[in-house]
């Protein structure tokens, strides 16, 4: 999960682990440093940062089949 803060309204919301992970893949497959998150409330672009999405993403590669 990614805890966020909106520094325009001050509310604080998070994203799951899977919706961390669906953004880090879009992002990175359009070459962008940074994800922009809509705040729910007053609508306006967070940046949130590659790293912490992959922090937030549930279980990095631990559930991962074994072989490869
Ligand atoms: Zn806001």
């Amino acid at each position: 999960m990614v805890s966020l803060h909106c520094p325009y309204c001050g509310w604080a919301f998070s994203l799951t682990g899977e919706e961390a992970a669906a953004a880090l893949e879009e992002a990175e497959r359009a070459h962008h440093k940074t994800y922009e998150i809509h705040c729910p409330r007053c609508r306006r672009a967070n940046k949130v940062s590659l790293q912490q999405l992959r922090k937030g993403m549930a279980r990095p590669a631990a559930d991962a089949p074994a072989g490869d």
